[in-house]
Order: C-alpha cells, then structure tokens, then sequence
C-alpha cells in the first residue's frame, strides 16, 4: 500500500502552479513510465536471450524515456517536454519497426504524440492539426521503409493480387480519423472553457455592481480605491475623495412612493457617472449614499466638481408618473493623505457630510 502511494505521488508531483496545463505533465510521466518499464523488460529480456544488438537498443531507450520522465520534474514547458517526447518516441519508434520488425507493431507508439498535442494548450489549433498529420506521415514513411516486400509487389510489379497494401491505407485512415476524434475533443474542451471564462467574467462584473444603479457596490468600490492608490496616489499624485447623500430622501418615498425613489436613484447615478468618467468613478455606497473619487484632483478642484453637480441636481426636474418634483443632497468632501490613509479619508468626508446635513443640507462641505 505505501508503495502504491508512493508511486501516486511521483505521479502526480507538479513542479508549476494548479492549472490544467499540468495534466499534459503528468500524461507524459505515465505514459513514459509506461513504455520506460517495457522497453527496460526487453531490453534484459534480449541480454538474457544474447541478443546484444536488440538488448542495447532498448536499453539506451529506455534510458532516453528515463531522461525524459526526470525533465518533467523540472521544467513546466509543456511545449518542450512534449516535442522530447514525440523526439524519443518517434525515433525509437522508426528503428525498432525497422530493425526488430513491423510485425511488432512499434510504429503504432508514433500515435501516442499525434494525441497528446491536443492537450497541449499553448498550441493552437492549425499547428496542432500539422503536428498530428505529420505524425501520421512518420508511421507512413517507417511502412514504407519497412515493408520492401509491399512496395516491390504493389508499386514497383503492380501485382494487385497481393492485400498488403490494404494494411498500409487501414493505417492511415485509423491515424487520420484517430486525429479527427482528438480534434474534436478539443474543440468541445477549448469552447467549454470559454464558456466558462466568459461566465466567470459576468459573475465577477454582477458581484461588484449595484443592480439598481449599475454603479459598482461598496465591495467593488473598495478594491478601484485601493488600486487607485496604489497606481496614483503612492506617487504623490492628488486623490480627493466625497460622500453625497440625497436630502430627506425618506420623504420622496413616502410622498411619492418608493418606485419614484428609485426612480431618482437611477437617474442620479447617470448624472454622476457622466460628470464622473474622466474625473474618477463614483459608487453606491450605501441606500441613498454616494462615493466619488476623484483621481489626480486636490480638494479645492473637486469642490468645483462637485458644486457645479449639485447645483445641476438641484435644477434638475424629476419626473415619475406625470408627477414632478426636485431633490437636493450634501456632500462631505476631503483629500486623501497618506497619513489619513483611505479609510480615514472616507471617514472624514463622512464627517462633513454630517455637517453639512445640519449646516442646512443642499451644500458641499471641504
Ligand atoms: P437626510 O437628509 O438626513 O439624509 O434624510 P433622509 O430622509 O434622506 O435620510 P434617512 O436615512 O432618514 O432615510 C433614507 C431613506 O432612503 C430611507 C430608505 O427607505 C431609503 N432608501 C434606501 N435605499 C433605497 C432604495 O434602494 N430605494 C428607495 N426607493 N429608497 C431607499
Ligand atoms: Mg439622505
Ligand atoms: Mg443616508
């Protein structure tokens, strides 16, 4: 039992990051053990026979697919690992069908890299498509090599009475509808996994955006800062942050009712992300609170933003069900400072806005 999970273990070992190029890796390894411990029998097998030329040239194989086995452990280039392969499998391949026989069947291991390509994702697909034809014409050309008889009868004294030939043409169309059948395994794999890419992205983008506003939500709003910060503000660039709330928004909803509230939610948050889109980006922050963050943009230069937006709410006319009315808000405003850091930045504006709510609302507090 140890050994067993000893040997799972040396499978299943990956030198690289969980991604799903490692099944590549790891096919490699089985399959190179696979014909490692065949070729090593045969190769004792043919010592113990006297056979020296055969019991060499397994032996120095199976050294050969030994060496490729301990590559796997070292290197993550499935492209490398994967042409090493096909190298040491192919050529072997071709002297043994020649040397020990055709009957033996060793050109059928040529196979083995035509379909291993298509795991191979940093390929696309035409070179992989070359590379398994190409695969296909090697076991062609070792027929060819190989079998003299056939070609001596059929080709060179036509004699079609001989069928050999029909061995040749089974071999190509299994290789080619072999190929076909990997192909299209791929290509349910490849469109499979960018389905899922794509599914992964709209979940990401649904999970940081507020559904009502399509603002991004607080969580989101919180990872752009951080950014931001990181990008700009470390570089001793300006960054001014602001908190707006809706005056009596409670009000709206009672007297309007609460379509009409988010109707006034709605139609704000286009207003913000206009004047927003080449200043910064502005969140929802809260029910009827708004964050704006100003990238490369002081206090005083913001406050002027700002201003000119409330003033702009202010005239704006809200119309919901034929009934119109206007809202106003308030805003808390402060720059951001690496002493205060964000989160007393936010805390700041938060603030002003509270005093700006008892200042009388309808204002921008610096
Ligand atoms: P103030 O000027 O002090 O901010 O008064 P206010 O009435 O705006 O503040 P208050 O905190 O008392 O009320 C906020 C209201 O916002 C209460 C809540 O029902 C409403 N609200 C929060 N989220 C939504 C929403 O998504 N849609 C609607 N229609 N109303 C919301
Ligand atoms: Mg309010
Ligand atoms: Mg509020």
């Amino acid at each position: 039992m140890e050994i067993l999970k000893r040997i799972r273990q040396f499978i299943s070992f990956d030198n690289a990051g969980e991604d799903v190029a490692n099944d590549l890796i790891t096919l490699i390894r089985i399959i190179s053990m696979i014909l490692g411990v065949w070729y090593a029998f045969l190769s004792v097998f043919c010592f113990v026979q006297s056979i020296l030329k055969f019991g060499i040239m397994f032996a120095v194989t199976a050294a050969f697919i030994i060496a490729v086995i301990a590559l796997t452990f070292y290197s993550d280039d499935n492209t490398f690992l994967l042409s090493l392969f096909g190298i040491v499998v192919g050529v072997s391949s071709f002297i043994f069908a020649r040397n020990v026989g055709w009957a033996c069947e060793f050109q059928i291991f040529v196979l083995l890299y035509s379909l291993l390509i298509w795991y191979d994702s940093q390929k696309n697909r035409r070179i992989k498509s070359i590379m398994s034809i190409l695969s296909v014409i090697v076991i062609l050309m070792t027929f060819i090599f190989c079998r003299a008889d056939v070609i001596d009868n059929v080709i060179i004294n036509m004699n079609t009475n001989s069928y050999a030939y029909i061995g040749m043409v089974n071999i190509a169309i299994f290789a080619l509808c072999m190929c076909l059948i990997a192909f299209s395994f791929s290509a349910q794999f490849l469109s499979t996994e960018h389905k899922l890419y794509l599914y992964n992205k709209k979940l990401k983008q649904m999970a940081g955006m507020d559904p009502l506003t399509q603002l991004l939500n607080r969580r989101a709003a919180t990872e752009e800062i951080n950014e931001i910060v990181e990008k700009y503000a470390a570089n001793g660039e300006s960054m001014s942050i602001a908190i707006g709330d809706i005056d009596f928004f409670k009000k709206v909803n009672d007297t309007y009712g609460h379509d009409a509230g988010d109707y006034v939610l709605k139609s704000l948050a286009m207003m913000f992300s206009e004047t927003m889109k080449n200043d910064g980006f502005v969140a929802r922050w809260g029910g009827e609170e708004f964050l704006f963050v100003f990238r490369s943009m002081n206090g005083d230069e913001a406050m002027l933003v700002l201003n000119d937006l409330r003033s702009r709410i202010e005239k704006t006319e809200m119309v919901f069900n034929s009934v119109v009315f206007n809202v106003t808000m308030t805003f808390g405003l402060d720059e951001y400072s690496t002493s205060h850091g964000v989160e007393g930045t936010i805390k700041s504006a938060d603030n002003k806005l509270y005093m700006g709510k008892e200042g009388g609302r309808n204002r921008v507090v610096f």
